[in-house]
């Protein structure tokens, strides 16, 4: 049996409990004994059922790190004991076009890892190795969770929409994706600001490379300002000020999940040829692209450790936008 940790239904804090383990691994999978695990908002949208896709019980985490403690037949690439990490996508078919193209999180078949499947709040996981990353020895294991989900959503826009050190990038919502977000825009070379609804988040968001710090409401004032922005915000997106905001040809990428739909008027993106788009997680290339940019560049998110017994504290804390970073569960030896 597995011991971990559950919510039975939407918003119910998480209990201890036992699954069966796996009884044969396939010959791609692995079985990896976690060690830490980040705590990324989209597995409190998943707890509460804010998307409407939860599946109950939920053992929810996704951004895994551990040591691979058993593998398949035909798993070669990573070694007994060595150091994976593994993040929202679990799987997906690997011969559509998408796949073949090195696209796998756009394909139509793929799987995320805690939905139906039992997430990395627990001692172990059993995963396809295909979707297992070695980290880089630069990367402390506590440190490495957060970057195989919100490391990875935050990096893969810049190589999708060709971000040069000549644009001016903005990010909103200083959380766990955003501050990770800071820090990459800054090591590519960008003008980089942060845009947050919380005052006290200005030095820390210089810290982590912003040349620039603005409250919410100071983008009111804004016109042909920024070329990209990155929304990881949970609060509702006003993409028509934030569209007001950038310059033509600018780009609003939507990362962030509120539940809530948006409102945008058709000549809001006509006029100056103005793109809104979204971006889910990144490919495996971008994902081993990542890992090894973040180690070049220092690149690590400011965490909390908890000790997984204290997940419902850790969780609350995050419910209520006061982690400073992200939180992340340390399991027991
Ligand atoms: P987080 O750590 O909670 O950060 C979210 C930030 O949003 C907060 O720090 C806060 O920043 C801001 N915020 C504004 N109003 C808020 C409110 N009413 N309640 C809470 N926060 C508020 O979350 P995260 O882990 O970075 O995730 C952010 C979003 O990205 C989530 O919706 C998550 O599901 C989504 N996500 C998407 C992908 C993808 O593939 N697209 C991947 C991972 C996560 P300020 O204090 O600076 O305003
Ligand atoms: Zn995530």
């Amino acid at each position: 049996m597995v011991k971990a940790y559950a919510a039975s239904k939407a918003k119910d804090p998480l209990k201890l409990l036992d699954y069966p383990a796996l009884k044969e691994l396939g010959p791609f999978d692995i079985e990896v004994k976690i060690t830490h695990c980040g705590i990324c908002h989209s597995d409190l949208h998943l707890i509460d059922n804010d998307w409407g896709n939860s599946l109950y019980p939920l053992i929810p985490g996704h951004e895994i790190i551990g040591t691979v403690a058993n593998r398949g037949t035909h798993v070669d690439h990573l070694k007994l004991g060595q150091r994976v990490g593994i993040g929202w996508q679990r799987s997906s078919c690997l011969q559509c076009i998408y796949c073949l193209k090195g696209e796998e999180n756009l394909c139509n078949l793929q799987e995320a890892t805690c939905i139906g499947h039992p997430g990395g709040y627990a001692e172990k996981i059993f995963a396809d190795s295909r979707f297992a990353f070695a980290i880089p020895d630069a990367i402390p294991s506590s440190h490495a969770g957060p970057l195989m989900c919100g490391g990875i959503t935050v990096f893969s826009p810049f190589i999708e929409h060709n971000i040069s050190p000549l644009m001016h990038v903005g990010v909103i919502g200083i959380g766990g994706l955003g501050h990770l977000a800071l820090q990459f825009a800054r090591a590519w070379g960008c003008e980089v600001s942060a845009i947050s609804s919380s005052k006290d988040k200005e030095k820390e968001a210089k810290d982590f490379g912003a040349h620039h710090f603005m409250l919410h409401e100071a983008l009111s004032g804004l016109e042909n300002h920024f070329d990209l922005l990155l929304s990881t915000s949970t609060a509702s997106v006003n993409a028509e000020l934030y569209l007001k905001t950038l310059k033509p040809k600018g780009i609003l990428c939507l990362l962030g999940a509120p539940p809530e739909n948006i409102e945008v008027q058709i000549m809001s993106l006509i006029s100056q040829r103005k793109i809104i788009c979204g971006s889910n997680i990144g490919s495996r290339w971008a994902i081993e692209k990542m890992l090894h940019f973040a180690a070049f560049h220092q690149i690590l998110p400011k965490i909390e450790e908890f000790p997984i017994e204290q997940v419902n504290e850790a969780i609350g804390k995050l419910r209520n936008n006061r982690v400073h970073y992200r939180a992340v569960l340390k399991m027991q030896k």
